[in-house]
């Protein structure tokens, strides 16, 4: 189970990847328009290459962590968030260290209007896109902008430091901007997470018996019909056990609700042990009553995990005050392999005829009254 944190953190890369995905693709587009449109390609091939290759490097470590990540998304989300900032913020480094190599050397002044113009535009579209990381937010124009506008102070002409001062107020508003779109982003999202915490909450507490925390009468209905309609279609058999602690009116008369309540608290945790796959669903049908619904099994091994049930019952021994108190249960189950058109209220009422005929026949014991019940819906 992951942290609450984690879980926050998981979803921001998650995000972040899907951002960045496709300013990878933005920079190789542009750079590849660039060089061939200025042949900078056959005028400066070691510039050419250098940046070909550190941009074609970044792009395959951004494709590798993304398939990382879809593979499995909750796995180390702090090393692949780390990565992805180092890659991200990679590409910014490389990215402005190229644009100052362009403004600084003046074999390349054809391409200095164009990249004046370009770089800012893609620090500010990126750091946008990617300003749910805030080491980004404001690394990434940093490092984008510093190169070049130390070029340009370096240059010192009165031209080249108005743009160095311009560029500086750009980086300033970058950081504001990107404040604001950070900020939306993670009221959106801790907003959506606690919604859905809340929601499953709720959920939890509508289906659980708040006294056992086993399932509760709605959810067992619910199920009930599912799992009928689940065997009515593979013509699997069904079984049904309804279970009633014995005189327990007498416990609670001698003993006090309290201890009344810590009984059917550990009854509840006792049976729960012994119906344990995952189709078998047990709930507190009311008082201290309770039903076990086992889809897919038969007659006999529903008798042998009622039988258990009883004994696993008769041998609990609670503590009051230093007394030693047992109970017992009876129990009435049911078995139908449903026909088509027959109703599930059927095996229900089978099981609670099986359960007074347990108390009939004395208590402490299990009857079945599967024939009754298939007979009635062959
Ligand atoms: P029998 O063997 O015939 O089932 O006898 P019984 O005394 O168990 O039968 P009955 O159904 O008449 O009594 C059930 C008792 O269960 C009555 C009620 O006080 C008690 N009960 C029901 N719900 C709760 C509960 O949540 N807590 C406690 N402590 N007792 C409960
Ligand atoms: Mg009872
Ligand atoms: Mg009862």
């Amino acid at each position: 189970m992951h942290s609450y944190n984690e879980q926050l953190l998981a979803r921001a890369l998650f995000d972040l990847t899907m951002r960045a995905k496709s300013g990878i693709l933005t920079y190789a587009c542009i750079w590849l328009i660039l060089a061939f449109s200025y042949e900078i390609n056959t005028n400066h091939p070691a510039f050419f290459i250098i940046n070909s290759a550190t941009i074609f490097l970044i792009f395959v470590s951004r494709v590798w962590h993304f398939l990382l990540l879809k593979k499995q998304p909750h796995n180390n989300v702090y090393k692949m968030s780390y990565w992805l900032e180092l890659t991200i913020l990679a590409a910014a480094a490389h990215w402005g260290t190229m644009t100052a190599w362009i403004l600084y050397n003046d074999s390349l002044n054809d391409l200095q209007t164009v990249i004046l113009i370009i770089t800012p535009a893609i620090a500010l579209g990126g750091a946008c896109t990617l300003s749910i990381s805030s080491k980004i937010r404001m690394l990434y124009p940093t490092l984008m902008f510093i190169p070049f506008i130390g070029i340009l102070v370096y240059q010192a002409d009165t031209q080249s430091l108005s743009l160095a001062a311009i560029t500086s107020i750009g980086l300033v508003y970058i950081f504001t901007a990107t404040k604001a779109t950070h900020d939306d982003y993670w009221a959106a999202v801790t907003n959506h997470m606690v919604a859905e915490e809340r929601a499953q909450l709720m959920e939890k507490l509508s289906t659980t018996d708040p006294l056992t925390q086993l399932k509760n009468r709605m959810y067992f209905d619910k199920k009930f019909e599912k799992e009928w309609l689940n065997c009515t279609n593979l013509k699997r058999p069904i079984s049904l056990v309804m279970l009633d602690l014995d005189f327990f009116k007498k416990i609670n008369d001698n003993y006090g609700h309290v201890f009344g309540d810590e009984c059917l608290k550990a009854v509840a945790s006792t049976i729960s042990q012994i119906a344990t796959r995952p189709t078998d669903c047990v709930a507190r049908y009311g008082g201290e009553e309770f039903v076990i619904l086992l889809p897919n099994t038969d007659d006999e091994t529903t008798k042998m995990l009622a039988l258990r049930m009883i004994n696993a019952i008769a041998s609990l021994v609670l503590n009051y005050q230093g007394e030693k108190i047992s109970l017992t249960c009876s129990i009435g189950g049911s078995t139908i392999t449903p026909q088509i058109k027959a109703n599930q209220t059927s095996l229900l009422k089978a099981a609670d005829s099986a359960l007074y005929q347990a108390k009939d026949a004395g208590r402490n014991c299990y009857r079945s009254n599967t024939t009754h019940a298939i007979a009635e819906h062959s």
